[in-house]
């Protein structure tokens, strides 16, 4: 068997659509041979088309193509598939077209002679979560995998990423960091979101919050099942009452307010916020 310090480095900067993850993305490329440099996207096909913009205009400018991954399914359809409607306490769209991707990646490239090293672009105020990707990376792969951080490990400040993005770059962000999203994944639907995001993607994307409310509905009718997304007092509460008796009686600057709130109870951050 093959030693793991045989292996060529190889550095997997885990490019989420996100600005810190780009930022890191060009720390890596300039730090290394972009040779051995990869850009990692899984793509979940949920995301919002100017994420995509985004993602390729980052690749493009750090001088790299993006490696995407794709399980192919939607987490729609994995919901489906499971009989099991993801929701913030767990959501197996996550686990299946995110992290068990990387997994097989790494394995992938394991196999190709490299030791593969995780970067992401999480800052010093998340180091918590750094904490936990760290031990995930320990223990779910064959063989421990190696993260880095170079936000909170390497670089002296945290950078104003968003800024250097656009100002230096000369690169625009994603619509959904100026739409006031938290969590600027699957394009607002992710099943992760609480309250307040589900909210700000009906004021902003009605229409979308209504797809995501007819997949809601015909999942409880399909299966019979009284489960929802969120949760209310620890119920099943569905994004139909939440826009029929919260978001449809609110004036239109309440709705702003609120949507603006964070879902600290109901938000549970997951691998796609960073991964
Ligand atoms: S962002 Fe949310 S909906 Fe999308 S895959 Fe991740 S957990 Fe699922």
């Amino acid at each position: 068997m093959q030693d793991n310090t045989d292996r060529e480095e190889l550095h997997i900067v885990m490019f989420s659509g996100g600005a810190s993850s780009s930022y890191v993305g060009k720390w890596v490329a300039d730090k290394y041979n972009k040779e051995n440099v990869v850009l990692f996207f899984t793509d979940t096909l949920w995301e919002d088309k100017d994420n995509y913009r985004f993602l390729e205009e980052c690749a493009d400018y750090i001088g790299l193509e993006i490696t995407k991954v794709r399980d192919g399914r939607t987490p729609e359809e994995v919901f489906f598939e499971n009989k099991f409607l993801g929701n913030a306490r767990f959501a197996q769209c996550s686990e299946e077209l995110k992290v068990k991707q990387t997994l097989i990646y790494i394995e992938e490239v394991r196999l190709q002679g490299y030791e593969p090293i995780l970067y992401f672009g999480i800052g010093p105020k998340e180091k918590h979560r750094a904490e936990s990707l760290k031990s995930h990376y320990e223990h779910f792969p064959l063989e421990p995998v190696e993260c880095r951080f170079p936000m909170i490990e390497s670089m002296s400040q945290e950078p104003k990423a968003r800024a250097i993005i656009e100002n230096e770059w000369g690169i625009e962000l994603p619509r959904m960091y100026k739409k006031q999203f938290h969590h600027a994944n699957c394009a607002g639907r992710c099943v992760r979101g609480g309250h307040h995001h589900y909210a700000n993607l009906y004021r902003v994307w009605p229409q979308r919050y209504r797809a995501q409310e007819e997949m809601e509905e015909n999942f409880r009718k399909k299966f019979n099942m009284d489960v929802s997304i969120m949760k209310k007092q620890g119920k099943p509460y569905t994004l139909k009452e939440h826009r029929e008796k919260v978001l449809e009686e609110m004036t239109e600057e309440e709705l702003f307010h609120y949507s603006q709130q964070r879902d600290e109870e109901e938000y549970i951050p997951c691998f796609c916020s960073f991964s």
